[in-house]
Order: structure tokens, then C-alpha cells, then sequence
């Protein structure tokens, strides 16, 4: 019996052994397809002439492990832009097959920290994958010098490691890190970039006490949407936004967060129980982005920076309360890695995922 059993686990041994050395060949060619077609995906090379926007994260900063912090990516024909970069955004926007390396420029809707702490890892994948000659532009209302000043004096160590450890030919000198492309808006909105058929309006919103803060509309061929930045119900996002197709708005639940509020302040954390409390009257509820969509005759509206987190899709109709019957066009719970794509001189909304 003890015989049979020795030999039992022998082959047992045997056979654990095979299945890692099998393991290993079988993980090291997985690897390899996965290698191919993901880190080296190119979304940007097979879409079609048009106005699209993707959403590179959908969170807050609470913590979310399915939402980056707030980053959408904005495709007109061949320009990339980039509107926010929170926390993981560029870590999205290469799980959606979109290099840094094409980002063209990144526009700040205002400097929460939230929209600004993923600019590190844009400014050096924009370099290292673009090969990039120039620093990545930076577009913001005034106060974009001095976040770009200190993003550029953190990384200055990283920028000269990188240029002794792969030469210059790979990571050229003058291409790393960021540049500050400040503008005015001296009235209520003001064109901020034209060119190959795009113009970008920058608008004020309402983010009290956060001043400059604004939101950014693109028109392209016909077709055009706006992204909100942070922002109560606006009258001046509502009349700027007039007849875009496509509006990303942010979205605040009280209800959902008087739960969290209520949480913390039973634990004895009366301090992070009044920020809670205080982030509820600078941020839109999906009731109110629907309104405003509905009020600027969209077709379509997508919550973005969604506060507090949804873990999951069951969550959304309670996150969205009566957004749905406010708007007659169709409302979207965003999620990271969608993409949502405007033909030029239609009303198509197409809509699919890259992550
Ligand atoms: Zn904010
Ligand atoms: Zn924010």
C-alpha cells in the first residue's frame, strides 16, 4: 500500500513538473500574441475621418480600481487631444490603443488636482513614444504656467536619466516634458485653437469658489460636442453648447453620497464628512446634466467623473435617478475605454469599446 501511494505522488511529481514547463511555453507565446497586439495596438490608424471622443477615465477621486481619474481623448480627422489628465489616464488611453506619442496637445479644463495627476506619465509617453521634438503643449486658462513649471521641475531628473540611458536619438533633448499655452477669455467663451476644419471654444462653468474653470467645445465637419470639466448646472454650458450632437458632462449623486457622507461622520470623521458635504454644490447631478443636455438640444449625454464610485452596472439607475426622463435623447452611465464617434455631416452616434 505505502508503495502504491510513493508511486501515486511520483507521478504526481511528474506530472506537476510537465504542466510548469508546459505552462511556461504556453504563458511565454500567449505573452507574445498579447505583446503584438497590445502594447503596440493603433486604434487612431483605422478610424474613420470624423469628430470622436473617448473616455480615458470616468472617476473621481475616490477610489475606483475600474475608473481612472477624469481624461477624455478627442479625435478630429488626424488631431488628437486630450481634455484632463487624471490619475491612470494615460495607463487607458494605451489599454484603448491610443499612444501618447499621437496626443498633439492636452487641454485643462482647471487645476483640481484630480484633472492634473496623470500629466507625468502623458508628458513621457508623449516623448519617448512620439520621439517627440517639441515638449507637449499644454492649453489652460491662466494658472497653466505654474502647473506645467512644476510638472516639468519634478521630471527634470527623469528627463536627463532617460537621455544618458538611450541616447538622444531615441528620446531627443529638446522633446521631453511640457510646455504652458495659456489663453484670455475676456467674455463668457472664446475660440482657443482653428485649424484642419476644428474649432476648439473654451467656455466658463460654474465650479465656485474654483476660478479660471471652464469646459471645451469641438466642432469638425458638421458635427460637433462638448465636454463639461467640473461644473454645476451652468447657463453659460447651456448656451455655448447649443446644438451639439454630444455632451460629457460630469455627475455628482447627493443621494448616493449623503450615504458616505452619513458613513464617515458615524466613524468619527467629522473633517472628511464636510468634504463630502462641500463637493455636492460644485458638480451637476445626472438630473441636472440631463436638463442642461436637453435645454442645448443634444442628441446624446455621458456622465463622466461620476462621484460617488459605481463598482458596477447595477448601480447606474439608482446613480441616475430621474436624469433619463429629463432628457429625450439618450443618456450614458460613461465607462473607461468607450468610444463614441460623430460622422461628418450626419446624425449617427456610433458608439463601441477599446478596453
Ligand atoms: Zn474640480
Ligand atoms: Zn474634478
Amino acid at each position: 500500500m505505502k508503495r502504491i501511494a510513493v508511486g501515486l505522488l511520483a507521478v504526481v511529481a511528474i506530472g506537476v513538473a510537465a504542466a510548469v514547463t508546459f505552462q511556461k511555453q504556453i504563458g511565454a507565446a500567449i505573452f507574445e500574441r498579447a505583446a503584438q497586439g497590445g502594447q503596440g495596438r493603433d486604434e487612431l490608424a483605422s478610424l474613420p475621418d470624423g469628430l470622436h471622443v473617448g473616455l480615458c477615465g470616468t472617476g473621481s477621486p475616490m477610489p475606483n480600481p475600474r475608473r481612472a481619474g477624469p481624461c477624455n481623448v478627442v479625435i478630429a480627422g488626424r488631431q488628437v487631444f486630450v481634455v484632463d489628465m487624471g490619475e491612470n489616464g494615460n495607463r487607458n488611453l494605451n489599454l484603448m490603443g491610443i499612444s501618447a506619442g499621437d496626443v498633439d496637445a492636452l487641454l485643462l479644463t482647471h487645476f483640481h488636482s484630480d484633472h492634473i495627476d496623470g500629466i507625468g506619465p502623458l508628458m513621457l509617453y508623449h516623448w519617448t513614444r512620439g520621439t517627440r521634438t517639441a515638449p507637449l503643449p499644454v492649453h489652460g486658462p491662466e494658472g497653466v504656467e505654474q502647473v506645467v513649471a512644476g510638472f516639468n521641475a519634478a521630471y527634470a531628473l527623469d528627463h536627463s536619466y532617460r537621455i544618458a540611458h538611450h541616447g538622444e536619438q531615441v528620446v531627443p533633448r529638446s522633446g521631453g516634458g511640457a510646455a504652458a499655452r495659456p489663453f484670455a477669455i475676456p467674455d463668457n467663451s472664446a475660440t482657443v485653437m482653428q485649424g484642419g476644419g476644428l474649432t476648439v471654444t473654451a467656455f466658463k462653468v460654474d465650479h465656485d469658489p474654483i476660478k479660471p474653470a471652464v469646459g471645451y467645445r469641438f466642432d469638425y465637419k458638421g458635427r460637433a460636442l462638448c465636454i463639461s470639466g467640473d461644473a454645476a448646472k451652468s447657463a453659460n454650458l447651456i448656451a455655448t453648447c447649443k446644438g451639439a450632437d454630444l455632451i460629457v458632462h460630469d455627475a455628482l449623486q447627493p443621494r448616493l453620497l449623503a450615504h458616505v457622507e452619513a458613513a464617515f461622520a458615524a466613524q468619527g470623521s467629522a473633517n472628511t464628512a464636510k468634504i463630502f458635504r462641500d463637493i455636492q454644490d460644485y458638480h451637476a447631478s445626472p438630473e441636472q446634466a440631463a436638463e442642461s443636455a436637453q435645454e442645448a438640444g443634444a442628441r446624446m449625454l455621458v456622465l463622466s467623473h461620476l462621484v460617488p464610485p459605481l463598482p458596477f452596472a447595477y448601480l447606474y439607475p439608482a446613480f441616475l435617478g430621474d436624469a433619463p426622463a429629463r432628457f429625450d435623447g439618450t443618456v450614458v452611465v460613461g465607462e473607461d475605454g468607450m468610444l463614441f464617434s460623430l460622422p461628418p455631416q450626419s446624425t449617427a452616434i456610433d458608439r463601441r469599446t477599446l478596453m
